[in-house]
Parts: structure tokens; C-alpha cells; sequence
């Protein structure tokens, strides 16, 4: 009997030595320069080894710190002890036919994300792949059309877990298996991924420092360099963020507008009562005008098509008129319906018709293509069979049970 309990006790001594050793580890994976050059000064190292492990992880897809051979031995000792290069786990992978790539994450805490990889599907625009991003688990906003919206808020992610989520997506092009990226050889390593949306889970301006870190990340040199055109983040219309994020990073900007008017939209977008049309033109004018007048620029604008209820020939009308002078290009986006959700998809004769009062008034307009249909990865409902966790989901689902019980 004593000897179970010492046994018990040592194994329960080394599991707590090993967790508290994972848990001091500090994770280098979503580190900016800046923030990475701080923590090796804080460790008593040059700060330009920041940029050699930038280096490491984002262009070569190095985790293993005995891999990064320009570090000397001893430091190389020192963050295997101290630090990691961690990224989200992956607990689910899907692959359609038609290349779209879908990923569910286990993070910190057990919550699940979903992160999407879009190929274009038009031959003149060969090699561009879209990764649709993540930005918090559910969504506090609410809108009436989102089903991510319909789980509630449960957390932000991390920076790890938002830039994890791009280097995820390019390693899957190297390894289909996380495990044997180890053994691949990484001065051959190509990042395969050319474009970014905010356009995952989350309302991106809500967990700003983490996000605008990331995309920093993107747009490095020493890291992704992607051009600023092809790093995307989407809004409902956080106004007071979208000026500090104009302040901040220079990257496109797409605004989930979905209405022509308050009255609608206070419906549709809730954030809306809060931040009205007007201040949201207002804020994306500034973004597009003030800050680098001298570099041309748009907003896209996001607008899902609701049948009958804001996809009428009146509303594209209403709409033009409320766009003139936001230099913007429209995406129509057509509802992808979920369970219980209270909308139709419009068809596509009225999207269509809705599109052609929008070019015939000047704008360049463009109709979303669904991709992945396959294994439900239609961007901007990125939900699916994900797990949800809150409170709120509870009483929706539990309302849901109510009505088709009446
Ligand atoms: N919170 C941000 C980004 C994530 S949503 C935002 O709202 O912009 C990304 C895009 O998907 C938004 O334009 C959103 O309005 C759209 N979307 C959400 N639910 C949808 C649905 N059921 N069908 C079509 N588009 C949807
Ligand atoms: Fe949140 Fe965007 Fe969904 Fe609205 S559309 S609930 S802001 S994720």
C-alpha cells in the first residue's frame, strides 16, 4: 500500500514538474518583432535574434529550436528550456475536390475554431489560395444571419492561435501530417497561402491587439510578406477601431454593411444602434482618404442577400446612393441558410438583377462564389459542426425546441 503512494506520489511530483515546465514555457508563435526583440533582451540575448527566429518559424515553418542553425548551441538550450513555438492543435482536417481545405482547432481550453482554404477556381488567377482566419471563439454581436453569431461570445483568440491558424494552412502543403514535419526538409519550405481574410469566426476589431499583431506578421518581410492588398479584415462596423486600426497597419478593408438604412440594419447588424450608418461611412471614408490620401484605395463592401428582406430593387437603389463618394467595390454574398435560421437565400435571377442597379450606378460589383459546398466550408460560417459551449447557444437551441414544439 505505501509503495502505490509513493509511486502515485512521485508520478504526481514529475507530472506537476512537467506541467509546470509546459507552463512557464513561453510560446514565440504570434510574437511581433517588437515583442519578440523584448523578450530576448529579457533573457539577456540581442535583439536582432528576433528576426533569425522570425525567419525560422514563418519562412522555413521551423517549431524545433535545434533547428535553427544560425542560433548558437547554448542559446538554442536556452529556449528549448524556456520557450516554444507552438501552434493550435488540429483535431480535424477536411479536404474537398475542388482544393478547398477546411480546419477545426482545439484551443487553449478546449473551444473549437474552424479556419478555411479557398483556391480560386478562375484559371487567370492561378495559385491565388484565400485562408478565410478566425479571430475569436463565437461572436458577441449577434447578427440575425450568423450562425456564429448565434453561439455567443466565449473568448478572443490569441495571437498564436490567429497567426497558428496561417501556419497551420501553409504546413499542410508541405506534410499532411503535423508529425512528420520534423523530418521534411525546410530550406525547401513554400508558403503556398496568398491571401487573408478576417472573415472567420469573431469580429476581428473586438480582439484588436492579437489581430493587428498578426497581420503585422503577414505583411513582414522577415515573415510572411504578403502584400498589403491581400490581407483582408472584416467589420461589422466597429467605428472607433476602424480609426485606430487606420492609425495602425495599412491593409484592406472589407465592412459587412448587409443594409442601406438604419431601420434595417439596427436588424440585421446590431452594432448598428450603437455605431450608425452614418459614423460607419464617415469611418471608412477616413480609411480611405486621410490616412494615405496619396495611395488609392476602396473599401469593399459585404452585402449578404436575404430574400425579401433587403435584396429589393428599392434597396439597391438606396444602397448606391448611400455608397456615393466611399470609393468601394460591392461583394454580394448569398445567404448560406443554417439550421433554424429565420432567413431564405434570394435567388439568383433577384441577385442578379440587384447587381446590375449597382454597375449601372458606377460600382464594380462581384457575386460571391460558394466553394467547398462539400464539406461545409462557406466562408463567413465557419461554424458547422462545432461544438458550442455558452450559455446563450443553450437558450437558443432550447428556444428553437420551443417554437417547432408550438
Ligand atoms: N465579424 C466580421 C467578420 C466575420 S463574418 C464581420 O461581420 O464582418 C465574415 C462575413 O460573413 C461577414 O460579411 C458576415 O456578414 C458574413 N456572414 C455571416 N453569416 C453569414 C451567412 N449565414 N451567410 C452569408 N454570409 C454570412
Ligand atoms: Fe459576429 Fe460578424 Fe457574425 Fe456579426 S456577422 S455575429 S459580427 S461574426
Amino acid at each position: 500500500m505505501s509503495t502505490i503512494t509513493t509511486a502515485q506520489n512521485s508520478a504526481r511530483a514529475n507530472s506537476i514538474t512537467l506541467l509546470d515546465e509546459a507552463k512557464a514555457k513561453t510560446n514565440l508563435l504570434g510574437m511581433t518583432q517588437a515583442q519578440l526583440s523584448d523578450y530576448f533582451k529579457s533573457i539577456g540575448e540581442k535583439p536582432f535574434r528576433a528576426t533569425q527566429v522570425i525567419k525560422w518559424i514563418y519562412q522555413h515553418g521551423v517549431t524545433d529550436f535545434e533547428q535553427m542553425t544560425n542560433l548558437s548551441k547554448s542559446l538554442r538550450d536556452k529556449l528549448m528550456f524556456n520557450a516554444c513555438v507552438t501552434p493550435p492543435k488540429v483535431i480535424h482536417r477536411q479536404y474537398s475536390d475542388d482544393g478547398t481545405r477546411k480546419w477545426v482547432f482545439e484551443v487553449t481550453g478546449g473551444s473549437l475554431v474552424e479556419t478555411v482554404l479557398i483556391p480560386a477556381d478562375d484559371s487567370k488567377v492561378d495559385g491565388r489560395k484565400t485562408l478565410c482566419i478566425s479571430s475569436q471563439v463565437g461572436c458577441a454581436l449577434d447578427c440575425s444571419f450568423c450562425s456564429t453569431g448565434k453561439q455567443g461570445f466565449e473568448r478572443d483568440l490569441s495571437a498564436a492561435e490567429i497567426i497558428g491558424q496561417l501556419w497551420v494552412a501553409n504546413a499542410s502543403y508541405m506534410s499532411d501530417d503535423n508529425d512528420s514535419l520534423a523530418d521534411i526538409d525546410h530550406s525547401a519550405w513554400e508558403n503556398k497561402v496568398t491571401n487573408v481574410v478576417m472573415m472567420g469566426m469573431g469580429e476581428p476589431l473586438l480582439n484588436y491587439d492579437p489581430v493587428v499583431g498578426s497581420m503585422a506578421l503577414m505583411l513582414s518581410d522577415h515573415a510572411y510578406g504578403l502584400s498589403k492588398r491581400r490581407v483582408t479584415l472584416s467589420t461589422s462596423g466597429v467605428v472607433p477601431k476602424m480609426y485606430e486600426l487606420a492609425q495602425d497597419i495599412d491593409v484592406a478593408l472589407a465592412i459587412s454593411l448587409h443594409a442601406p438604412n438604419d431601420e434595417l440594419r439596427n436588424e440585421l447588424v446590431p452594432i448598428n444602434k450603437k455605431y450608425p450608418l452614418a459614423e460607419l461611412i464617415a469611418a471608412a471614408k477616413h480609411y480611405v482618404y486621410d490616412v494615405n490620401p496619396r495611395h488609392k484605395k476602396h473599401v469593399t463592401i459585404e452585402y449578404v442577400m436575404l430574400d425579401g428582406v433587403n435584396d429589393s430593387d428599392a434597396h439597391a437603389y438606396e444602397l448606391a446612393a448611400l455608397l456615393e463618394g466611399l470609393p468601394s467595390k460591392i461583394n454580394l454574398i448569398p445567404f448560406n441558410p443554417f439550421p433554424h435560421a429565420p432567413y431564405d437565400k434570394s435567388s439568383n435571377n433577384r441577385i442578379h438583377a440587384f447587381s446590375n442597379i449597382l454597375s449601372q450606378a458606377g460600382f464594380v460589383c462581384t457575386i460571391r462564389q460558394t466553394r467547398g459546398d462539400d464539406i461545409d466550408a462557406a466562408c463567413g460560417q465557419l461554424v458547422g459542426q462545432v461544438a458550442d459551449r455558452t450559455r446563450r447557444s443553450a437558450k437558443w437551441q432550447q428556444s428553437i425546441k420551443d417554437r417547432s414544439a408550438i
